[in-house]
């Protein structure tokens, strides 16, 4: 599974990065940012969690 973040519409609450750490954490210049490949199969939960609870939606797990 791949994980990905529109970026640009992303207001940086940190909820994406606290909930699934192992595949989101928030960019230097501000917004998060997948920085996993493959998301790992360990954490595809919470990866989906992370997608779900995101406010504005602009993360993709698939
Ligand atoms: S949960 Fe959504 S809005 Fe919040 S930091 Fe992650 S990508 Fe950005």
């Amino acid at each position: 599974m791949k994980a990905e973040v529109d970026r640009e519409g992303c207001i940086e609450c940190g909820l994406c990065a606290s909930t699934c750490p192992e595949v989101f954490r928030m960019g230097d210049d501000g917004p998060a940012e997948a920085y996993v490949d493959e998301v790992p199969e360990s954490v595809i939960d919470s990866a989906i969690e992370a997608q779900d609870g995101c406010p504005v939606a602009v993360i993709k797990v698939e």
